[in-house]
């Protein structure tokens, strides 16, 4: 854009000038022709004069830079002045038939005046009146230009302004001739250097050339006569394109009307033209062109764009050399600094780096120096406390190591104390609360007497209940409780517990009123004897505690968002889950915020003395952890004067198959069973154990056989092949495992039906005995439902019950059994 720009302006600017210069040039030579015209016309010039009239033109030209002024008359004569020769002086020419009749051309040489002085040349004979100029402007009778070529050397192109010369007749005088040389104006052309390969040129509407800036001769010479030059056939290549191209373009020279700026191509090189017409008053039509080839623009700017990227090259060369210099500079303790950082990173802290200069670098290697030594200092601390701290480790693991062993040590020796002194105290109380029983049961006592037992029964009740609360509280803690979730009865059972507490509280004169949910499930899933545990500590204590008023024993299903959602998860599963609350509420003497925080703790009591001493404080401690293991806790609400409420919530999934566990809750005293006399083994070591059972179940028809050790019992086994057999577990000889596992072993003994009967406290013992092949377990001291129940289940017996009788009717009966009653057939 730029080079078009400056395209533009140079040709514009070269073409003003040149349109100047031909104003001036042209004009200068039309003035002289008017003036010197008029002159003659106002008389002022004698015409007739010649040599005045040569010496008038020569100063003329003096002051003018014109080629030649003359003036031919209609005789034929000639007066004039001019620049002829080509060493550039001006002379003086004289035609006169008064001189010479030939009218020869006499050139004479001037002073500095423009006297004649001597003759320079006679130019033969010339009749200045047959030259173009005069004929044709004698002929139009006004001013005319006339362009032609001098027909002998230098042949200069001229064109002269003419101007006809009348008398006051109206008769043609002469014509004036003015000559302008228009190789001055080539001249011109060529000083003005557009640029270095660009043309101007001048050219008339019908193509031949005026003036151009080329070396050319605007002529050449055809048969010894100078022919003009067509600018199309030029040998300037440059101009004769430039011509063709205007000429192709507007079809014709003539048709070009206002100043243009073009291009075109010129061997795939562009080339800006401006094309301008120029005229003049007398009739002159000629178009100035310049040309200007763009590459005279561009080649400087392209040798300058060559310079800047050789300079670029150059830059570049420099800045990575230098670049790769400095950078060495940088890295070089760069470097340094980063091996030194791995050293250190792989432990080597006496690493250190040379410090060089106090640039960034001095001062970084510096500081590198200063954190290397402060992180070998905190190292060498680290690893003195490290030490330190590993041997006071290790220290407190031996400490820790011994006080563990220790507390395990303390813990067997608590565990093995706890089972021993349970079977020490179970194997007596077995005895005590065995024949309990059976004088109950069975011997004809006085009502004193029988009270005597029934108080025996309790407290002996009572002993063994705080050696169980003793054995499941260390058992809890020891983390060793488990809960045996069975199928059960859910509204059984809650009668039966509630049944017990409603005999109790009967028995103070307190009301007992049991609430049951009518949505509760029928058969639940859970430990049913930690369960019954938990509610008849909280039942007993509710009675025990309330003296007035009642207790309201309440369960029901609790019904809350999430639990139904939950329960909707299940639907799809055969199982549904109940959340089931328990509720104990009594109009006791209720607690204090205090005593109610104390509560669950072992051996706490809190209020009344009296009855502080009919409990142990067990129990509440125990329930609450049975209540955690099923995942829930009591909660109370008690207000002291007012009474309590004791309640939490399980979740129990329903059990559909509940009646598939046996369940035996029989009323009434056995008599004896339906069918053929049973034989049961008792293998047990102590004869008061054996004797408990002998006593519980012969009166009831059964044929006992007893044994003293597994290998005794083994053998009688094999000789009397009993219903069933009962045997103890701890027994010399052979224990009862081996008993077990003998008889299991033995073909004709393998199927025999074997109750294990321990007082052993560990639940591991129970199922080891269910493992080596016994079919049920009967813990001691025995309890005579339960052996029942399970000689029942076992021997599948049909019971013969008794009339329920209490003591006082007992008695009476035993006084009735002494009378002698007639024998049957007289009654
Ligand atoms: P125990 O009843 O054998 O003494 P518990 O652990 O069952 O032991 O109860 C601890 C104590 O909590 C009781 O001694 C009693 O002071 C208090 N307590 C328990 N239940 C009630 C109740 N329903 N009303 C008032 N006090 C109660």
């Amino acid at each position: 854009k730029a080079v078009n720009d400056l395209a533009s302006q140079l040709r514009t600017e070269v073409s003003s000038r040149i349109t100047q210069h031909l104003d001036s040039q042209i004009k200068t030579a039309r003035h002289l022709a008017e003036i010197n015209g008029d002159a003659v016309d106002l008389g002022l010039l004698d015409y007739n004069n010649y040599q005045q009239l040569g010496q008038f033109f020569w100063q003329q030209l003096q002051q003018y830079n014109i080629g030649y002024i003359g003036f031919a008359f209609t005789s034929g004569d000639f007066a004039g002045a001019g620049r002829f020769f080509d060493d550039g002086r001006i002379t003086v020419d004289e035609v006169s038939q008064a001189r010479n009749i030939k009218q020869n051309w006499y050139i004479f040489n001037t002073d500095k005046k423009g006297n004649r002085t001597t003759l320079a040349v006679d130019n033969g004979p010339y009749i200045a009146k047959e030259e173009g100029w005069y004929t044709q402007t004698a002929l139009a009778g006004k001013p005319t230009w006339n362009l032609y070529q001098w027909q002998s050397p230098p042949y200069t192109l001229s064109v002269s302004a003419n101007r006809p010369v009348y008398d006051k007749n109206r008769q043609l005088i002469g014509v004036i001739g003015v000559d302008q040389r228009l190789t001055q104006i080539s001249d011109f052309l060529r000083q003005l250097n557009v640029s270095r390969s660009g043309r101007i040129f001048i050219i008339e509407r019908s193509g031949l050339i005026v003036a151009s800036s080329s070396s050319e001769k605007p002529f050449t010479i055809v048969n010894e006569k100078a022919q003009r030059l067509s600018a199309i056939k030029s040998s300037d290549r440059l101009i004769a394109n430039t011509a063709q191209n205007l000429n192709n373009r507007f079809e014709n020279f003539k048709k070009i009307k206002q100043s243009q700026q073009l291009d075109f191509l010129l061997n795939k090189e562009r080339q800006f033209v401006q094309v301008l017409p120029w005229k003049d008053e007398w009739g002159l039509d000629w178009l100035v062109v310049v040309v200007v080839p763009e590459s005279d623009f561009m080649g400087q700017i392209n040798a300058n764009t060559r310079t800047t990227i050789l300079f670029c090259l150059g830059a570049l060369i420099v800045a990575t050399i230098l670049g790769f210099y400095t950078s060495r500079l940088i890295t070089g303790p760069i470097a340094l600094l980063s091996t030194a950082s791995s050293a250190i990173a792989s432990g080597k802290f006496d690493r250190t780096v040379e410090v060089s200069g106090h640039n960034e670098l001095g001062v970084l290697s510096q500081s590198f120096n200063d954190m290397a030594k402060q992180l070998r200092d905190s190292f060498r601390t680290l690893e003195n406390t490290n030490a330190e701290l590993e041997q006071r480790v290790e220290e407190r693991t031996v400490e820790l190591k011994i006080a563990k062993e220790m507390a395990d040590g303390a813990n067997r020796a608590k565990s093995e104390f706890l089972a021993n002194m349970s079977h020490e105290l179970r194997t007596p109380l077995n005895g005590i609360l065995g024949y309990a029983q059976i004088l109950q049961r069975s011997e004809p006592l006085t009502h004193k007497g029988r009270g005597g037992v029934d108080i025996i029964y309790q407290c002996g009740s009572h002993l063994l209940t705080l050696i169980n609360d003793v054995l499941d509280l260390s058992k809890i803690e020891a983390g060793k409780l488990e809960l045996h979730p069975a199928a059960f009865h859910l509204p059984s059972f809650i009668q039966g517990v509630a049944e017990i507490c409603a005999i109790r509280a009967q028995e103070k004169a307190i009301s007992f009123d049991l609430q049951i949910d009518s949505e509760l499930p029928t058969g639940v899933f859970g430990d049913e004897k930690r369960l019954r545990q938990v509610l008849l500590n909280l039942l007993s204590n509710a009675v025990k505690f309330t003296e007035k008023g009642g207790v309201i024993f309440c369960v029901d299903v609790v019904k809350d968002a999430e639990f139904s959602d939950l329960n909707s998860q299940l639907e799809n599963s055969t199982q549904n889950s109940y959340k089931i609350r328990f509720r104990v509420e009594d109009t006791g003497p209720g607690m204090t915020p205090e005593q109610v925080k104390k509560i669950f703790l072992p051996f706490e009591q809190v209020g009344d003395l009296k009855k502080q001493s009919e409990g142990t404080g067990l129990g509440l401690a125990i329930s609450q952890k049975i209540v955690a293991l099923m995942q829930s806790e009591i909660a109370i609400d008690s207000r002291p004067g007012e009474g309590s409420i004791f309640s939490f919530e399980v979740e129990l999934p329903e059990a559909k198959n509940w009646a598939d566990s046996s369940r035996i809750l029989e009323l009434g005293a056995v008599l004896g069973y339906q069918g053929d006399k049973r034989t049961i083994l008792v293998v047990d070591d102590r004869w008061e154990n054996r004797a408990v059972l002998v006593n519980l179940l012969e009166p009831i028809g059964f044929e006992m056989i007893e044994s003293a050790d597994g290998k005794e019992g083994f053998d009688r086994a094999l000789a009397t092949a009993p219903d069933l057999i009962l045997t103890d577990l701890a027994m010399p000889v052979m224990d009862g495992f081996e008993f077990l596992r003998e008889i299991r072993a033995d073909p004709q003994l393998r199927d025999a039906i074997v109750l294990v009967s321990s007082a052993s406290v560990f639940e591991i013992d129970r199922q080891k005995s269910l493992d080596a092949g016994g079919n049920d377990f009967l813990p001691k001291p025995v309890q005579a439902d339960l052996l029942l129940g399970l000689l029942k289940k076992y021997l599948q017996l049909e019971w013969v019950y008794g009339e329920t009788v209490d003591a006082g009717e007992q008695a009476q009966q035993a006084m009735m059994s002494k009378m002698q009653l007639p024998a049957i057939e007289i009654l």
